[in-house]
């Protein structure tokens, strides 16, 4: 079976020093509750500003949490200002990236030639892509939920090997940050169609073993009934992941 994965995308929140008071605090607050490590896999997702603090962090204190980047460049090194190289995320210790992200799509031009090109980035510089889809109100008004995600996915995946270790993230444009989830049932139904492209695009193997997650207004109160759909491993969250209790609640969701 897959195992659960509850990741916090942290956005631009919380500088170096809120950082590791957060990590900190998530990893007693989860301990104190008695939460079983391993059972769910728990990745924090900060600013690159924050990475190297976190990381020695975790590596000091042994905090059982992954460590990923929100964007990567899709070049590994040379004259992009501002950029920063998947080699360079590997060499921190960081094992996952988030790609494609609605926000990056929308503010940063990034289209799915962009993403393609991040995602064999990452798995070159042994990073894992989250890689994240989602359609917008219109899109679904149009479409119906899982045109437009599928597309993104089929897109993303080109040309990437079967044995990639990835993550998929479900994360319907009208659902972040606005308070307004998706239900169970609608991230099932687009969760299924995403595995069935895996499948395609990859193979049956692969489709089995890939995380797909749902984001988009997650919190602690609506978690488990995510969660409880075949389809639907876990989940990317927000503004949630901000706030350690209630972070900490989700990832214990089966409590
Ligand atoms: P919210 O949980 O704040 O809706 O954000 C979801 C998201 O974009 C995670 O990547």
């Amino acid at each position: 079976g897959r195992t659960p994965l509850i990741a916090g995308n942290w956005k631009m929140n919380l500088d170096h020093l809120q950082a590791v008071a957060t990590v900190q605090k998530l990893h007693w607050t989860l301990k104190d509750a008695g939460h079983e490590e391993g059972s769910v896999d728990v990745a924090v997702f900060p600013p690159f500003t924050d990475i190297r603090s976190v990381q020695t962090l975790i590596d000091a204190d042994r905090i059982p949490f992954g460590l990923g980047a929100q964007d990567l460049s899709a070049h590994d090194s040379g004259a992009y200002t501002g950029e920063v190289s998947g080699a360079f995320l590997s060499k921190l210790g960081v094992g996952s990236v988030i790609i494609g992200h609605s926000e990056r799509r929308a503010y940063h031009n990034e289209d799915d030639d962009v993403v393609n090109a991040k995602v064999k980035a990452a798995l070159k510089h042994g990073l894992v892509p989250v890689i994240c889809v989602g359609e917008t109100a219109e899109d679904l008004e149009r479409f119906g939920g899982s045109a437009v995600p599928v597309a993104q996915l089929e897109k993303a995946l080109e040309g990437i090997p079967t044995s990639a270790d990835i993550v998929v993230a479900y994360e319907p444009v009208w659902a972040i940050g606005s308070g307004q989830a998706a239900t169970p049932a609608q991230a099932q139904e687009v969760c299924a169609a995403l595995r069935a492209a895996i499948s395609r695009v990859l193979d049956a193997e692969a489709a089995a073993r890939t995380r797909i997650l749902y984001g988009g207004s997650v919190k602690s109160g609506n978690i488990a009934g995510f969660m409880r759909e075949p389809d639907v491993d876990g989940a990317l969250v927000g503004g949630a992941s901000l706030v350690v209790d209630e972070f900490a609640a989700i990832v214990r969701y089966q409590k």
